[in-house]
This record gives C-alpha cells, structure tokens and sequence, in this order.
C-alpha cells in the first residue's frame, strides 16, 4: 500500500481532547489490515532485523505499534507510561507540554546495560514525549538506537528536539 493511501486513512478531529488541537486519529490506519502491516514493516526495515534489543512503546497508542514491530525484530517491548501505573521501582522524567507539563516512567530494570532500544510512538508533535521516553531508557543505561514515529506534525518542529538520535517519521502534515 502506498504511503500517500495510508496518509488519507488518518482521520483529523478538530478540538480534541481540547479546543485548539487537531487530533490525528490513526484508528482507521490501525483497523485496516495492509496499513496496518505496511507500516510495521517500514519500521522494521528501516532499523533492521538483528540491530534493536528492546523497543520502548509509549502509552498508549504506542504500545500498539511497538508491540509487533518488537515481535519482527525478535526484541522484546518496554511500556513508558504516565506516572503512577508502573508497578515495579521507576524512575521518571518531567517534560514540557504545549500547556504544563508532564511526567513519563519506565521501570529501573527494563534493559540491561548497552543494550539497543527503539522508542515508538504515533504522533511526534513538539518532539517532548519522544525526548523524555529516550532520556529515560539512557538514565537507566540503555542505548537509543532511534525514534520511530508514524506521523510528524512539521509546524511543531519536534525533530529539533530529538536530533541527536535516527529518528524516522512515515507520515508528514
Ligand atoms: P509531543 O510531546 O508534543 O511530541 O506530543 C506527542 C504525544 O502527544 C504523542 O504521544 C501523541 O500521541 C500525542 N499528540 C500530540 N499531538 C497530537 C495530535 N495532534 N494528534 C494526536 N496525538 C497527538
């Protein structure tokens, strides 16, 4: 399926979840089976079998997409989440929003030391959530081997953000 088909699937809903804001649903994308393994495999064939140990899902619609781009890698995923829903010891990391900020976990034990994780999202937006998420895996002594988002909003700039790192986007508005 060509990008540009996938591209018409997102759907656009104004002022959500607050006046202002586009929201870019991808439920369409995910719903339909070859968008679906379409985009999966170009994130899985841009960072390449045999090159990622773990793949970082951040909640929640992350976690859709790391899980089976982890599963074709034959990595294993690791959820960030929003404070307060990891169970185990975490450590946390606060980060600006377009209003106040934010604060995203990951478990103390999720890697073990150099090992190579992929962080997955949907949305790169301001590029915050995708900082924070690779700064965690590094404070807990993994190596960021790229960003992998399916959509990047270009009047945001995120990709300043986190150019320190492979970041691949699918998708750009
Ligand atoms: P940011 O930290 O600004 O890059 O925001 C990225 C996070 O917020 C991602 O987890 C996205 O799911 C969500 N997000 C931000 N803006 C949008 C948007 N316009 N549509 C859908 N999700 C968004």
């Amino acid at each position: 399926m060509e990008i540009e088909q996938i591209k018409s699937l997102i759907r656009d809903v104004p002022d959500f979840p607050e006046s202002g804001i586009v929201f870019k649903d991808i439920t369409p994308v995910l719903a339909d089976p070859i968008a679906f393994s379409t985009i999966v495999d170009l994130i899985v064939v841009h960072f390449g079998r045999g090159n990622v140990d773990k793949v970082v899902g951040i909640e929640a619609r992350g976690f859709i997409l790391a899980a089976p781009v982890a599963y074709h890698f034959g990595a294993g995923i690791i959820p960030v989440r929003k404070k307060g829903k990891l169970p185990s010891e975490t450590i946390g990391q606060e980060y600006a929003l377009e209003y106040g900020t934010a604060s995203l976990e990951i478990h103390k034990d999720a890697v073990r030391p150099g090992e190579r994780v992929l962080v997955v999202d949907d949305v790169l937006a301001t590029g915050g959530t995708a900082r924070a998420a690779a700064s965690l895996v590094e404070a807990i002594g993994g190596k960021v081997c790229g960003i992998a988002c399916l959509i990047e909003l270009d009047f945001l700039h995120g990709r300043d953000k986190v150019r320190d790192y492979d970041l691949l986007t699918l998708i750009r508005f």
